[in-house]
């Protein structure tokens, strides 16, 4: 019996389940597709079909939407994260839109980066006339998206970079000022070292032609980071790549630069590589000792490695829609292993997430995440093989002798996994304390968060006047309840700017990958506010930031700028 939510009943009947399929039938679909891949090694399938679906079932952990919609079908593709190069030629750029296409069809998002491309206004030869430039590329690549609805289940995802040296920067970060443009798109400005130097020494900084590397002009660099965090402030948007810092992290320098991420930021990838990503549910790792909860790391541990064992087995039995990308992601075999639930693990043990000791939990169990899975990565390298590229990687300077994956965690939005799971989404914090969901037409029904509501009944301070409260306001912010208890029921809004960051840094620190995760401003934040979060998430080594001011955008959405 698999306990659902009406909202995960919902979402699992309207996007997910294959006709006259059960949700129980689902989770055996896709265990037994994954499963498969262990025969290869001489292992009992079923088996560990079974391992897999009591891992989804029990709503431990979940792998990321394409896997759930996909595994099973012919030709089925798991993954959700790819990356395309993008080359200033136009048949390149209607190759890859190409590509872009057959992405989307499916399931995946994609991200590229448009540096490459000439300015607006530079010479085209073939033609004798000006090149539109990339902005104008982008729209195209926005249009094809949506007209490629993915299946039936939603429309594609993308992400466009554009390094901060490019010349038509300007326009790149007002694309999106009106804002019904680029809707199938996030856009994030690909800031380098030199650049946040610039900023920092008020000095001018050289914006430089891709084509053939002359400066076009030089700019006051702090011109640029204003522009940033003003749009940033209007409307969430861009969002900062912090590119050196990325590619200091890069497992494989011998095989490229990262230029993008996926479409929610979460996923750095090299041209043409793609990476299945799964997320572990943390108010599934609780244990009992008398009256107290604490987190059970035997079983993290276990559910880790089986995790591991599963995104593992989806690179080898995924189809990909190109040859390039199945070329490129089988020589790393990058797998990124999330979290969900964080926020309501920390309610169940009493801590703020506005705290210290929230933040060193955010870090410690990114660390044991890590180390666990880069353990079951050893040991899966050393009785199946290690990726291609491994003597080419970092690993070999780190003294490791087997690794089965270039990297293993990554912490995903899980906007529509945690549905499912029905627990809070990644390492966010609560957005509300009460949700509200249509029953039947018309009618609506308002519930308080059920971790919220054991939190309040174990102090036995529950009363039907703070259920009621909290239904009508979403928060306890003004309710006659114990600071403390304030502090640990806080939301997203009202949790300063500083803890968000601090938890971004904290799990990057641990994540092999990126991390998604928005930095909740107040409604009344100012351009300041903006600016330092910006410096202080470069500052504590994050690979990207993206904020959102409250009610900024006429419409507000939970994950970085795509309804997931
Ligand atoms: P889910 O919960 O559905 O598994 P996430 O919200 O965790 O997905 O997003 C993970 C990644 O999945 C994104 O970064 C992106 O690469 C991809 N993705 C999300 N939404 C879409 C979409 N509408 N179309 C294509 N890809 C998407």
């Amino acid at each position: 019996m698999i306990l659902l939510s009406p909202e995960a009943e919902t979402v699992l009947k309207t996007r997910y389940l294959l006709p006259n399929e059960t949700p129980s039938v689902l989770f055996q679909r896709v265990a037994s597709y994954v499963a498969k891949a262990e025969a290869d090694y001489g292992h009992d399938a079923a088996s560990y079909a079974q391992e897999y679906y009591e891992l989804m079932s029990s709503l431990t952990f979940l792998p990321n939407s394409p896997a759930l919609l996909n595994a099973g079908k012919p030709h089925a593709q798991l993954a959700a994260c790819f990356v395309l190069p993008v080359e200033d030629s136009l048949e390149d750029i209607f190759e890859t839109l190409k590509h872009t296409a057959l992405i989307h069809q499916s399931g995946g998002g994609t991200g590229f980066s448009f540096s490459r491309l000439r300015p607006e206004g530079d010479k085209v030869d073939a033609s004798g006339g000006t090149a539109g430039g990339p902005v104008s590329f982008l729209h195209i690549y926005d249009k094809a998206t949506q007209v490629v609805k993915q299946g039936a289940a939603r429309s594609g995802a993308n992400m466009a970079v554009m390094q901060v040296d490019h010349p038509d920067i300007f326009t790149f970060i007002t694309a999106k000022r009106r804002h019904d443009v680029l809707n199938n798109f996030n856009l994030s400005v690909g800031v380098t070292d030199d650049f946040m130097r610039a900023v920092q020494n008020k000095d001018d900084f050289a914006l430089v032609n891709p084509r053939n590397g002359k400066v076009v002009k030089m700019v006051p660099a702090k011109e640029i980071f204003d522009l940033l965090v003003q749009m940033a402030w209007e409307n969430g948007e861009p969002g900062l790549f912090f590119i050196d810092t990325v590619n200091k992290a890069n497992p494989t320098p011998g095989l490229g630069r990262f230029e993008s991420p996926n479409p929610c930021s979460e996923q750095p990838l090299l041209p043409f590589e793609s990476c299945v990503l799964g997320s572990i549910n943390l108010t599934k790792m609780l244990k009992k000792t008398g009256d107290e909860e604490i987190l059970d790391e035997d079983k993290l541990a276990r559910t880790v490695r089986t995790a591991i064992r599963f995104l593992d087995n989806i690179v080898d039995i995924n189809h990909y829609p190109l040859q390039q990308v199945t070329e490129a992601t089988k020589r790393t075999r990058k797998i990124g292993l999330g979290i969900m639930g964080l926020a309501e693990l920390f309610i169940s043990l009493d801590i703020p997430y506005a705290s210290e000791q929230a933040v060193q939990l955010t870090r410690s169990i990114m660390k044991f995440i890590t180390a666990e899975a880069r353990a079951m990565s050893a040991q899966l390298g050393q009785v199946r093989g290690n990726f291609p590229a491994f003597r080419d990687s970092v690993y070999i300077q780190q003294g490791y002798h087997y690794m089965r994956n270039a990297t293993v965690t990554t912490i995903a939005p899980t906007g529509t996994i945690s549905i499912i799971a029905g627990c809070s989404s990644g390492i966010e914090p609560l957005f509300g304390l009460a949700m509200t969901r249509n029953v039947l037409e018309g009618k609506i029904i308002t519930s308080v968060n059920q971790v919220v509501v054991e939190y309040l009944n174990r102090l036995g301070l529950l009363t039907d006047s703070v259920y009621e409260q909290i239904v009508a306001a979403g928060s306890v912010v003004g309710l006659p309840l114990p600071d403390r208890v304030k502090r640990v029921l806080a939301t997203a809004h009202e949790i300063e700017p500083y803890w968000h960051v601090a938890h971004l840094a904290a799990a990057q620190k641990y994540t092999d990958n990126g991390v998604s995760k928005t930095v909740n401003l107040p409604k009344n934040a100012t351009l300041a506010d903006v600016a330092e979060v910006f410096f202080t998430s470069y500052a504590k080594g994050c690979k990207g930031v993206t904020v959102y001011r409250d009610k900024s955008r006429d419409q507000q959405v939970l994950t970085h700028g795509i309804a997931c």
